[in-house]
């Protein structure tokens, strides 16, 4: 038998028979990622083969068919074991607010490296619109024009007054979408707003210090009426970057790669090399300075390999 993985508590796995059944699985054998080590083998958004046990209430995966693609999030405890999130993702959206709680740009840039690096197209949602004054929409505007010139696409919404969701439904349609964001920032708000049947808990916060509450722990799918699924990933706070190389990581901001040809050398870090044209377009303002920062904190900062 064939089916979907739609959910995944570590040990048991939900998985989604193609005539649309939901049946308990678990893991038999050894299922390896090529090139990481995994604390779960299988993910949401696998597809895999099952058989039934003996008792029919639940089966046992036997295969995994291999990915499109999956996007990770490293383990807690540091031990070079990656979480695989979700796979054969079409998009990853990341809902961010620029208030209540404020979303660092340093955050919302290695989500999108990690995106870049596991070649997912990444999307914002500016989540919270009814908060801002007319002069907060302008700055709302400018930081979503930072992100749209280097190609990410930008939606301003209200999940709380359903505003622009349209177009949001719009980009989901049809497509597996790995839904990310921190706590609070309003994603099972926004998540309930699009497909008002799922009802997911929402965590209320009384001010922006609190992170708000965890309601589920479990990267799970969910179905859209209108077409096209959701992965959402509670208590995720941040995906992975394990494996990026350093003189790999400018490749994953689109502004320095279109760029990296034209350094003098070939081996160019973009930190002080003469000749280096990236340094160059930071300083004349064709690269966002934030945009740099960031490259320059998870250059010297991340788990990445020298
Ligand atoms: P999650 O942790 O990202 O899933 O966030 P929740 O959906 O639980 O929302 C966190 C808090 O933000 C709750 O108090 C929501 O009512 C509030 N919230 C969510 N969306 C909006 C919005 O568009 N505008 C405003 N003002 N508050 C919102």
């Amino acid at each position: 038998m064939r089916g979907l993985v739609t959910k995944s508590t570590g040990s048991w796995y939900l998985v989604e028979s193609e005539a649309g059944k939901r049946i308990q699985c678990r893991i038999k054998g050894k299922f390896r990622t090529k090139g990481i080590k995994t604390t779960n083998p299988v993910a949401v958004g696998d597809w895999v083969q099952y058989e039934y046990e003996p008792d029919q209430d639940s089966a046992i995966i036997t295969a995994l068919e291999p990915r499109k693609n999956y996007i990770i999030r490293r383990s807690i405890n540091l031990s070079k074991q990656a979480q695989i999130i979700g796979a054969n993702l079409d998009q990853a959206l990341l809902v961010v607010t620029l208030a209540s709680p404020p979303t660092s740009l340093g955050f919302i840039d290695r989500f999108l490296v990690t995106a870049e690096a596991y070649d997912i197209p990444a999307v914002l949602v500016f989540n919270k619109l009814d908060l801002f004054s007319e002069e907060g929409v302008d700055i709302l505007a400018d930081y979503m024009a930072i992100y749209e010139q280097i190609g990410y696409p930008c939606y301003a919404v209200s999940a709380r007054e359903k505003t622009n969701m349209a177009e949001v439904r719009q980009l989901l349609k049809d497509k597996t979408t790995l839904v990310s964001g921190h706590s609070g920032v309003g994603k099972s708000t926004l998540i309930n707003a699009i497909e008002p049947s799922v009802e997911l808990k929402t965590g209320e916060i009384s001010d922006w210090s609190d992170k708000g509450k965890h309601t589920t722990t479990f990267a799970e799918m969910i179905d859209l009426s209108f077409g096209g699924k959701l992965i959402d990933t509670p208590g995720i706070r941040e995906l992975g970057i394990v494996d990026i190389e350093k003189g790999e990581l400018a490749h994953f901001f689109p502004e320095m790669r279109a760029r990296l040809n034209e350094c003098r050398f070939h081996n160019c870090r973009h930190i002080n090399e003469p000749g280096c044209v990236v340094l160059e377009a930071v300083e004349n303002g064709e690269i966002e300075s934030s945009r740099y920062d960031s490259y320059l904190s998870i250059y010297h900062n991340q788990d990445t390999r020298n």
